[in-house]
């Protein structure tokens, strides 16, 4: 299912933490638990406001606040953490009259969440090997995108592990003939999907993964939100394909009761 990209904001207004998926269960959201959201100001900044009141300006506002968060299905109620600091934002303020004004808004910013909220459900059927980067990716998504998107592509070299890619090729031509050439992950989708579906959207993987592995520009939230959508797609083709044919055939093979 392609990821509900409004519900992965970093920024949030105090009272409306979003209901992201539990870590722990299939169903739950988590929820902010009665009075879990505690926001404290520095001393170093309550003290320079106190000493220079003429300078200090709303936006100069710092807290450091942690939420605790709960799983709202009964039967699991998984504990959650949120933590962060805040942040002064524009926003529109609707007036009476049917008018609006520009006006400053204090919310919060999510620095990280543990243990981390999946970006999508991971199948039972993917590889712990693979499952293990996936985890460490929806950890990053608070803290630095581009380390984000390089796990994801991490994730897709445990997959052609799992599916038995070799690392390496013997060269057969040129002044190199004889000696083993590390292939590089490139070659290794091509090698294991050459033909399929999936080798474009291995291979868009890795481009997005390169980006945020080498850091030439900085990857930004749609492109890791596109890249989410391409490998749980390619990860249900490849590991949950079996179980859905089983189901299909057992479909077609179904008489009607006499
Ligand atoms: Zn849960």
């Amino acid at each position: 299912m392609p990821i509900q990209r409004q519900t992965w904001q970093r920024l949030t207004p105090r009272n409306d933490l979003p209901g992201l998926p539990c870590p722990h269960c299939a169903n739950g959201k988590i929820k902010l638990v009665k009075n879990g959201l505690v926001s404290l100001e520095p001393k170093h900044v309550s003290d320079w406001r106190e000493k220079n009141p003429d300078e200090w300006d709303f936006v100069f506002a710092t807290e450091r606040w942690s939420a605790s968060m709960r799983c709202d299905e009964a039967t699991c109620g998984e504990v959650i953490h949120m933590i962060g600091d805040i942040e002064v934002v524009e926003a529109d303020v609707d007036l009476p009259g049917g008018t609006s004004t520009g006006a400053y808004e204090e919310v919060l910013r999510i620095q990280a969440v543990f243990p981390a909220p999946p970006l999508f459900r991971v199948s039972d059927s993917v590889p712990k090997r693979v499952k293990e980067q996936l985890e460490l990716a929806f950890r990053m998504y608070w803290t630095d995108v581009s380390a984000c998107v390089s796990r994801l592509r991490t994730a897709v070299e445990r997959l052609l592990d799992d599916q038995g890619v070799p690392k390496e090729r013997l060269l057969t031509k040129g002044k190199k003939a004889g000696k083993m050439h590390r292939m590089s992950l490139h070659e290794r989708i091509d090698s294991f999907a050459s033909g399929s579906a999936h080798k474009d959207q291995l291979q868009g993987l890795r481009n997005i993964g390169n980006l945020g592995t080498h850091g030439i520009e900085d990857v930004e939230d749609a492109d890791l939100f596109d890249a989410v959508d391409v490998l749980e797609f390619v990860l249900t083709g490849i590991y949950d394909s079996k179980t859905i044919n089983a189901k299909a055939g057992k479909l077609k093979s179904k008489k009607p009761k006499s």
